[in-house]
């Protein structure tokens, strides 16, 4: 199953892919967005969030 990762350093913490994919993505104590551990999302609500990140830095692990 592809799971996506965020850039850290890119982040800007908008929060706008933990509201369209919130079981995928979460805050985390730096305010940046990072995927949950075990998360098993839904591949159109990722990229979905995906195209909406306007830091364009959530990308697909290969
Ligand atoms: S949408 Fe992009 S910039 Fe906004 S919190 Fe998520 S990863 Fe960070």
């Amino acid at each position: 199953m592809a799971m996506p990762y965020v850039d850290q350093d890119e982040c800007i913490g908008c929060e706008s892919c933990v509201e369209i994919c919130p079981g995928v993505f979460h805050m985390n104590d730096d305010g940046k967005a990072e995927v949950i551990d075990g998360a098993s999302g839904d591949e159109s609500c990722i990229q979905e969030a995906m195209d909406s990140c306007p830091a364009e830095c959530i990308h697909w692990q290969d």
